[in-house]
């Protein structure tokens, strides 16, 4: 199975970020990954990979060679979607339907009349125990629009109103509650059940919900699986950076800070010596040039489907690249054979943000925020060109295999 076929099964069942985590903590097992739990004390062992999950939605999976500062390539798991409320059951003109608040800054347009799901995880009680599992209903919903006839303006001049117009209906009549009478408690969203599929007249282009960021972290975790095991090379995979990153498994929390002091302790390094030597590749996908609009991207700097991994940069650094960062991995990747590309947003246009700046401030490094370049960021489904695919996975192996030494004066040495 090529990787592309992998990841359209993987991205297909990945619906939530439990179900992703859940998928690629699957991968590092078949892989002979060490799990790892955060409330056991870690006795690491050189050229071995270990794992940890924390929240059930995060994951970090790390070599532990004999390099002196970790490469880590950081990516996150969540995708905007809809989150069902408590109580979430409304009957109206003889139709169920449920309450929900928005997950993320979605293209919420998109929603209407296709195929989703509901899914997530739910608490139950076992005895004297509490149990976390994981849960995706058998049947697909719908969010109907309303029709041409009763909206004139549709097509001009519709705005999505969060609390009227999202609620998916689930049913004719009265009927069991979604939320079973077992679970003591859920975190239950409403997913796009879209299957992914090639488009174009080469099958070039990719179409599948929750590319952004999943085209990013399957990469990752397939390049830490292919790692060599005498490297510090570390695969963080965080949720929540639709909302911000600020939880205990996001970006913002100390997962990795925490997870790389364990590396460091265990492996009787000093902590503040090996981040002075570390390097950070922060993915998350890109805006390619819209062949619709292509007024939209920078009239210097447009990014081509199809045309290598995207280095994105920003004055006000909300991507983290700099000249230096920049340079290092445009190295690694013409060493690796990937094309790059730079990323500027319009200087009249806000600028969006990722998980490397954040991150940044627990884990102060060397950093690079790159991606890979898609159409209709955060709609139902985007879309990539499928060979862009395999160009991130090549660049983060490309990246783990790199020796980068930064000796403060002036140079860098790369091998
Ligand atoms: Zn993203």
């Amino acid at each position: 199975m090529s990787y592309l076929e992998r990841f359209m099964a993987d991205v297909e069942c990945s619906v939530t970020p439990y179900h992703a985590v859940e998928t690629i903590k699957n991968k590092f097992l078949s892989a002979d990954f060490v799990e790892l739990k955060e409330s056991e004390t870690w006795n690491l062992e050189r050229n071995k990979k270990y794992f940890a999950v924390r929240n059930g939605s995060a994951v970090i999976a790390f070599t532990t060679g004999s390099a002196c500062g970790f490469n880590i390539v950081a990516a996150h798991t969540d995708s905007p979607c809809l989150k069902v409320k408590k109580n979430p059951e409304i009957t109206t003109g003889g139709v169920r339907k449920l309450n929900v608040e928005t997950y993320g800054g979605g293209l919420w347009y998109t929603w209407f009349d296709r195929p989703l799901k509901l899914a997530g995880r739910y608490v139950e009680k076992n005895g004297d125990e509490l149990r976390v599992k994981l849960f995706k209903s058998e049947r697909s919903f719908v969010v109907p629009s309303v029709a041409i006839h009763f909206n004139r303006e549709a097509n001009t001049s519709f705005a999505v109103n969060s609390q009227i117009d999202l609620m998916p209906v689930v049913g004719l009549g009265a009927g069991e509650s979604v939320i079973k009478e077992s679970w003591l408690d859920e975190d239950l969203f409403v997913v796009s059940d879209e299957k992914p599929f090639l488009a174009g007249e080469k099958g070039e282009f990719l179409v599948s919900p929750r590319l952004d960021d999943l085209a990013s972290a399957f990469a990752a975790a397939e390049a830490v699986i292919n790692a060599p095991a005498d490297g510090l090379s570390v695969c963080f995979l965080a949720d929540n950076e639709e909302v911000g990153s600020s939880t205990k498994q996001g970006a913002g929390g100390t997962f990795l800070k925490s997870t790389l002091k364990r590396i460091a302790c265990s492996l009787g390094m000093d902590f503040d010596t090996a981040l002075a030597s570390s390097f950070m590749v922060s993915a998350d996908n890109a805006h390619a040039v819209h062949p619709n609009h292509p007024e939209k991207s920078d009239p210097t700097n447009s990014v081509i489907l199809g045309e290598g991994v995207v280095v994105k940069h920003h004055a006000n650094q909300n991507y983290t690249t700099d000249a230096v960062s920049s340079a290092v991995i445009k190295q690694i990747a013409e060493k690796a054979g990937i094309k790059t590309q730079d990323f500027f947003m319009r200087s009249d246009l806000r600028c969006g943000s990722t998980l490397g700046a954040i991150s940044s401030t627990q884990v102060s490094v060397k950093s690079v925020d790159v991606g890979i370049a898609q159409l209709a960021m955060h709609s139902a489904v985007e879309t990539v060109a499928a060979s862009d695919l395999e160009a991130a996975v090549k660049l983060f192996e490309g990246f783990f295999k790199a020796k980068i030494q930064f000796p403060e004066d002036g140079r860098i040495i790369l091998k």
